[in-house]
């Protein structure tokens, strides 16, 4: 089968055996996958990578010990999890000690033909949600996370930084629950996507970036850069609370005495659970199309990696039936 593997910092695509599933695993024959900025990260060192990355996927299921998943069109969690532990016995397999995390740690990513998932990782996608739209329901399960780690007050007002991919999505699903939402980038065009569903957007010029000062209670970093967090620290009132939705290959350096004297509160947050995810896009309430903005064939993924490292690009999906 073809895929596509990261080793020292330079992507390929290769011949690969089909992978069999082992036991409790299965099978799943890839429809579409999604370049996240996870993946490029990785590209650059990220976590030492080496294999098959990929974690955004929609595909359907051809082998399976219970014979219900078979042919169904499914999304998979990306966190393989031992399922014995204390975090997985507290249903928090996403911190289990002895995880495998698809196309990231330890298991062979969806960026090629086939590829393997435990049977309790999955979801089945509901029909009327489109494969565009079904390969965006990891990075909306993340943009989610934060509505489970933080009680936000009735129509608090948040400020997101950053306004690519996982900013835009994170925008539109807090604004989605009734939040005020004030988001922050640097590209006018990829602001104005998410303008119509009443979120007010703020230009950030880039060589004189100016940000209000100790204004927000609430702020995400979701710029992807290790400068995001240091426009967070701005951006936050004291006792306020920034949520960390940025992974940084190079290590991030804080200012900490900032953050003590300020009382500010620091939430790291990566991945959520999919059922949510899954009943936004089943309500039709996210405006995804317009964050696509390149589809390439599985066999041209370099291409497409690179492609999607250029400035404006948006999501970028293989397709291995191109
Ligand atoms: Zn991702
Ligand atoms: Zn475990």
């Amino acid at each position: 089968m073809l895929a596509v593997k990261i080793s020292s910092g330079e992507a390929s695509t290769f011949e690969a055996p089909k992978p069999r599933p082992r036991a409790g695993h299965t099978l799943l024959r890839l429809r579409l996958a999604g370049i996240c900025n996870t993946d490029i990260e990785l590209l650059r060192g990220y976590y030492g990578f080496s294999g098959v990355p990929g974690h955004e996927f929609v595909a359907d299921v051809v082998q399976a010990s219970d014979p219900k998943w078979i042919g169904k069109r499914v999304v998979g969690e990306i966190n393989l999890a031992c399922g014995k532990c204390e975090s997985c016995l507290a249903k928090m397999g996403r911190h289990c000690p002895r995880r495998t995390v698809l196309g990231i740690v330890n298991h062979p990513g969806a960026f090629a033909e086939f590829l393997t998932l435990p049977e309790v990782n999955l979801r089945a996608v509901p029909k009327d949600i489109p494969d565009e739209h079904a390969v965006f329901t990891e990075p909306i399960a993340a943009a989610c996370e934060i509505l489970e780690q933080i009680r936000f007050p009735k129509g608090a007002t948040v400020a997101v930084l950053g306004d690519g991919k996982l900013g835009l999505l994170i925008a539109q699903v807090l604004r989605i629950n009734q939040l005020h939402v004030h988001l922050f980038g640097r590209n006018p065009g990829k602001l104005s996507i998410v303008k119509p569903m009443g979120i007010s957007t703020r230009l950030i010029p880039r060589e004189q970036p100016k940000l209000p000062k100790a204004e927000y209670t609430y702020v995400v970093d979701a710029t992807g850069s290790a400068k995001g967090f240091e426009h967070a620290l701005d951006l936050v009132k004291p006792r306020g609370t920034i949520v960390m939705k940025s992974t940084v290959a190079e290590p991030l350096t804080i200012d900490a005495a900032r953050c003590i004297v300020n009382e500010i509160s620091l939430i790291g947050s990566r991945c959520g659970r999919f059922e949510p995810a899954i009943r936004l896009l089943k309500s039709k309430q996210l405006m995804l199309d317009p964050l696509i903005s390149n589809r390439f064939p599985l066999r041209e993924a370099t291409s497409a990696l690179e492609h999607a490292q250029q400035p404006g690009v948006l999501k970028v999906l293989l397709d291995p039936a191109l």
